[in-house]
Formats: C-alpha cells, sequence, structure tokens
C-alpha cells in the first residue's frame, strides 16, 4: 500500500527534524555524552512539584478553562508586569497553552492566510520553518553572523520587506546561537514594524537566562508595540519545566481570541495540574531561577574558553544555555563533523545546517549539562579534532 496518497502534500514536503534522526542514533549508543537536547539538567525545583503533587491531592484532576485558570493567568500578568514591566488584562489578553510550542503553532495559525510571508531571522530554532509551512505560510529567513552576535538587524529585516509581509518572528535570546538583542537594537527593529505594519511574534522563552548581569527587554515594552505583538513565553527553560508542557501568549484580546478558537478545538486547555504548578514557579521561584542561571553562566565561560583553547572558535553567547562554535577550522561539514565525533569519540552536538543553512559551519553545544560531563565532552573533542588535525 502506498501510503504517501493519503498524506497531505505540506507533510509530505516537510523534511524530519534533523535533531530527531541523529538523537534516535545517540539512544542506540552507550557511554555518550550528550550536549545536544535544550534541555535543563536540573530535576524541577521541589517546591514546583511540591505544588503539582499537592494539585493532585486536591482532586485539580479536570479541564480547565480553555484560556488556562483564573490563577495562573493573573500570575503570568504579575509577572510579565513585575520582569518586563508590560500591562495585560488576565481575562481578555493571556492565553495558556500547552508550551510555547503550542502557542506558536497557535499564533501562526490565528494569522496566516496562504502566502503570507513571516519573516525571521536564521540560524533559528527548528520549529519555525516547518511551522510556517504547515500554515501555508512563507517563511523568510535572513542571515545573521556572528560579526553581528547574531542580532538581526532593521536594515536587513527592511531589505526582505514585500507586500505579502505580514509577521516578524524574533526570538532573543536565540536557540541555537545565544544571541541576544540589547533595546538600542531593538528600537529600529520596533520603529519598522510600525511603519510597515507588520506584527511580531516574540518567542522569549529564554528571557530568564540573559547573562553578564544584562536584562532582558521585550519588544512589546515599547511604545505602540504591545498592541502589534503576540509575547511567547513559558516554564520550560526558565524553570526545568519542559515535561510539565506550560507556555503562554500574551497579546491583545482580539489575538488571543482569534488562537483561543484554535486551541479549544485541538488542545482544550493545558494540564490543570501542570498549571498549578506554574502558579508557584512564576509566583515564589525567582530565587531558584538566579541559583540555576549563575550556574549556567559559570559551565558558559568554562566552555567557551575550552572550545576556542582546542581551536574552535567561539563567540561568547550572551543568554540561553548553547555555545555554538565554528567547526570550519577542521574542514568538515557540521553533519560529518558531528556524526565523526559522535562515533569515534561518543560525544552528541547537533549540526549547525539543523538550525538553517546559515547554520552552517557550527555546532550547537547545549552547556545545561553538569560540568563534569562538560570537561569530559571537552577534552574528548579536543582528542578528536587533534587526530583530524594529524590524519
Ligand atoms: N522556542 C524555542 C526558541 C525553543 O528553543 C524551544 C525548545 O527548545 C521552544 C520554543 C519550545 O518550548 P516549549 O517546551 O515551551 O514548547
Amino acid at each position: 500500500m502506498t501510503f504517501s496518497r493519503y498524506i497531505a502534500d505540506r507533510v509530505l514536503e516537510i523534511p524530519r527534524s534533523g535533531i530527531r534522526d541523529f538523537f534516535e542514533v545517540v539512544q542506540t549508543m552507550t557511554d555518550v555524552i550528550s550536549l545536544g537536547i535544550g534541555e535543563p539538567d536540573y530535576v524541577t525545583p521541589w517546591r514546583i512539584r511540591e505544588a503539582a503533587i499537592f494539585a493532585m491531592e486536591k482532586g485539580k484532576t479536570g479541564y480547565t478553562s480553555n484560556l488556562g485558570t483564573p490563577k495562573l493567568r493573573q500570575a503570568v500578568a504579575s509577572y510579565i508586569q513585575r520582569r518586563y514591566n508590560i500591562t495585560y488584562d488576565p481575562h481578555s489578553e493571556i492565553l495558556v497553552s500547552v508550551g510555547v510550542s503550542e502557542a506558536l503553532d497557535l499564533a501562526l495559525r490565528a494569522l496566516l492566510n496562504p502566502g503570507d510571508e513571516v519573516i525571521y531571522h536564521e540560524p533559528s530554532y527548528v520549529s519555525y520553518n516547518p511551522s510556517v509551512l504547515l500554515c501555508y505560510g512563507k517563511p523568510v529567513p535572513v542571515r545573521t553572523s556572528v560579526e553581528q552576535e547574531f542580532r538581526v538587524l532593521a536594515e536587513d529585516i527592511d531589505r526582505v520587506i514585500t507586500p505579502c509581509s505580514k509577521a516578524l518572528l524574533l526570538s532573543f535570546p536565540t536557540n541555537p546561537t545565544g544571541g541576544t538583542i540589547p533595546a538600542a537594537d531593538l528600537e529600529p527593529i520596533a520603529d519598522l514594524c510600525r511603519r510597515r505594519d507588520m506584527i511580531v511574534l516574540s518567542d522569549e522563552i529564554y528571557s530568564e537566562l540573559v547573562y553578564d548581569g544584562a536584562e532582558h527587554t521585550s519588544i512589546a515594552s515599547f511604545p505602540g508595540m504591545k498592541e502589534r505583538t503576540i509575547l511567547l513565553n513559558g516554564c520550560s527553560k526558565s524553570y526545568a519545566m519542559t515535561g510539565f508542557r506550560v507556555g503562554y501568549a500574551c497579546a491583545p484580546g482580539p489575538i488571543i481570541e482569534a488562537m483561543m478558537k484554535v486551541h479549544q478545538y485541538a488542545i482544550m486547555c493545558a494540564s490543570n495540574v501542570s498549571q498549578e504548578a506554574a502558579v508557584e514557579a512564576l509566583e515564589n521561584c525567582q530565587n531558584e531561577v538566579v541559583t540555576m542561571r549563575s550556574d549556567y553562566e559559570r559551565r558558559r565561560n568554562f566552555i567557551v574558553n575550552r572550545l576556542n583553547e582546542i581551536g574552535l572558535p567561539c563567540h561568547t553567547p550572551r543568554g540561553a544555555f548553547y555555545a555554538f562554535p565554528s567547526i570550519t577550522p577542521t574542514g568538515l561539514k557540521s553533519k560529518d563533523f558531528s556524526l565523526q565525533l559522535l562515533t569515534s569519540k561518543r560525544v552528541a552536538v547537533v549540526p549547525g545546517s539543523a538550525f538553517g543553512n546559515s547554520g552552517e559551519g557550527y555546532v550547537r553545544c547545549c552547556f545545561a549539562t553538569g560540568m563534569d560531563k562538560l570537561k569530559e565532552a571537552m577534552d574528548r573533542i579536543e582528542k578528536f579534532v587533534g587526530e583530524l588535525g594529524r590524519s
């Protein structure tokens, strides 16, 4: 039976995630140190787990409001006000989703007509391009470079705008580069979006993971931008809660209403227990966030130093938990580098090409991994690169 005739063309045309394929191979191997998956190595802080247990004890096991529990929407509103100085109405401007992943999909499905263009910066999170395609949109990547610390510039965005450009998808701090964007560089982008009447999807999932004492600024905080921004954030990375699957979108009421229509028919609501846990995270866990952040910063300093010592030039990521070293000195393509490193030294990194064409020449190393493992991984990479040099 030829199943492809039953499967929608747009799904057939989308390749499987390069990361997933790679990690299926990793799972069949032993003694691998994985710097691959973008996930905190911490277990969720105890008080959050306890809130989830308590929620179950109290029997909070049913559906919630489609938008999310009033308590969590209020907690999100207070958190965003406190941390990023933007005011959202918890009754009409916040929707709780199953991770940022779902919120992104809802936003794209709510906004896009066939052929609408979505501009995004690249290298970028693996989901952006396929998510736009699955919504019949046209993804338009803008290349960013190490020379600009992987920041996207207003003039580069301006250059690709056409009458079909509907949305700009920003993601700072960035997965996989660790790039951040200072307020001074966001301002001309905000200005451009207002002038060219574009809506912004701002994925700020790494907003708590900004280093060197810097502060994260949301584009929604600029004058006139709250009205044209869908701010996406969640608990996965900041609170080590990937498995709880809680994200949220903050946006003008009519946009939330449109997203809610898709959400209520596709998903209904995020898990009740997870929402209770998320309230605890947002209201009471800033100390835990600070501790994890300073630990990540220590690991970042270590891994960036070591990669540069090894001869793989690595810029200093200012946010998220990824180092993105150049592998061009080895003469290998990123996929070959990653496969050879995996088979010969049992270290898993992600080929930069998984993040778009502009990621070629790099690999992503997640440093949300214990220091002892990071040290061993760097020693193994050093040996690997040394042996390449001799062969
Ligand atoms: N956005 C970015 C930039 C990410 O790196 C990830 C996960 O790696 C996600 C969204 C998905 O997050 P969630 O677990 O909230 O669905």
